[in-house]
């Protein structure tokens, strides 16, 4: 069982309140374990048993064919878009998706491919008729060819939006309809769906691959997986041996996945409602602007809009009070709730904001 609030976080008041990520989250002492008792082999070998069953509990569970265990989030989509498209072809993403943003360039760096980036809405979709626009086929010698549509749900940068199953079905038939293969960055797609309180397969029945992360919100120390049909896993499984992301006894990490499939997803709801707690409160501040329709998991995205501080000054009066937050450039800060953040480090939060206000 996973207990609420890690063990070291009981004091209340010394503590520092970590809200820069949901990826500071300690493995749990459930854990803690089972990676010591994990049943090991050389995965390399494909005889690590541990991680054999954790990729078939994750194929199972986004109902794939098959998965395969990665070292990060990051190394799950590159190795899906390397697996998907052929060297010259374009990736067609959002301008504010994470593997546009925040994967250092991977897919043209290492793959040849180009990005074409659709302008994000602010809850993280890509608009219907750019995109019908994008997946046509080069019409003579001077374009690149569609290589892979990427849908990320949760939203990150756009503050950890939802994309619902009816924008994901009309996706998926406009990808169909084009021949285009749909990757679905699925870092937080269990928090999509504790969200709207559906099944994960429910959202991931609508794409062809995806990746989600054990690492964030679901607090296992290290991991991904990537899932999909057989070949593709095939490929990707060949292209992570390339990224160097060939893992021996990896059972230890795959140990701590399990636990965060198996007993973590649910808990997921407290960190929404912890989410809205803080969002609740902000939007009660004048200094701070949210929109509380877009706060719809476990991240918080508000601007500040005071001319008597800056962001950085901001964020530094909350250090000096014990809470971490990060800056997403310009007046935009993001706070994210996890395993280990409780209701009442979300009141103290407000209170640090509130006197760090003060002080302009
Ligand atoms: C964190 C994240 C990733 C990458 O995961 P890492 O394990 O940090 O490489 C990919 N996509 C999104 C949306 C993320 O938030």
């Amino acid at each position: 069982m996973y207990t609420s609030g890690q063990s070291h976080n009981n004091a209340a008041s010394s503590h520092t309140i970590d809200l820069r990520s949901d990826t500071v989250t300690l493995p749990s002492p459930a854990m803690r374990e089972a990676m010591a008792r994990a049943e090991l082999g050389d995965d390399v070998y494909g005889e690590d048993p541990t991680v054999n069953r954790l990729e078939a509990m994750a194929a199972e569970l986004a109902g794939k064919e098959a998965a395969l265990l990665v070292p990060s989030g990051t190394m799950g989509n590159l190795s899906a878009m390397l697996s998907h498209a052929p060297r010259g072809r374009r990736v067609i993403c959002g301008d504010e998706s994470h593997v546009y943003r925040y994967e250092a360039g991977g897919a043209s760096a290492l793959g040849g491919l180009i990005y074409h980036a659709l302008p994000n809405t602010p809850d993280g979709r890509l608009p219907l008729d750019q995109l019908q626009e994008a997946l046509q086929p080069a019409y003579d010698g001077h374009e690149a060819d569609p290589g892979v549509l990427c849908l990320e749900n949760t939203h990150n940068r756009c503050g950890g939006t939802v994309l619902p199953p009816t924008y994901l079905a009309a996706v998926q038939a406009m990808a169909r309809a084009a021949g285009v293969p749909l990757h679905l960055d699925g870092a937080r797609i269990f928090n999509a769906a504790v969200a709207l309180n559906l099944p994960v397969d429910r959202l991931t029945q609508y794409v062809d691959t995806v990746q989600f992360c054990l690492s964030k919100g679901l607090a296992a120390p290290v991991g991904s997986l990537l899932a999909g049909p057989a070949p593709f896993i095939a490929r990707a499984r060949r292209i992570r041996k390339q990224l160097g992301g060939g893992m021996r006894q990896a059972g230890v990490i795959a140990a701590a996945g399990m636990i965060a499939l198996t007993e973590m997803v649910p808990r997921l709801a407290e960190d929404h409602a912890h989410a809205r707690l803080l969002a609740e409160g902000l939007a009660t501040i004048p200094a701070l602007q949210i929109n509380l329709e877009l706060v719809q998991s476990d991240i918080v995205r508000f601007k500040l809009v005071t001319e008597q501080m800056s962001v950085n000054a901001f964020l530094a009066g909350l250090r000096a009070r014990g809470v971490l937050m990060s800056g997403l450039g310009g007046p935009y800060i993001r706070a994210v709730t996890h395993y280990g953040i409780s209701a009442d480090d979300v009141r103290q939060t407000l209170v640090a904001i509130r006197q760090t206000l003060a002080t302009a």
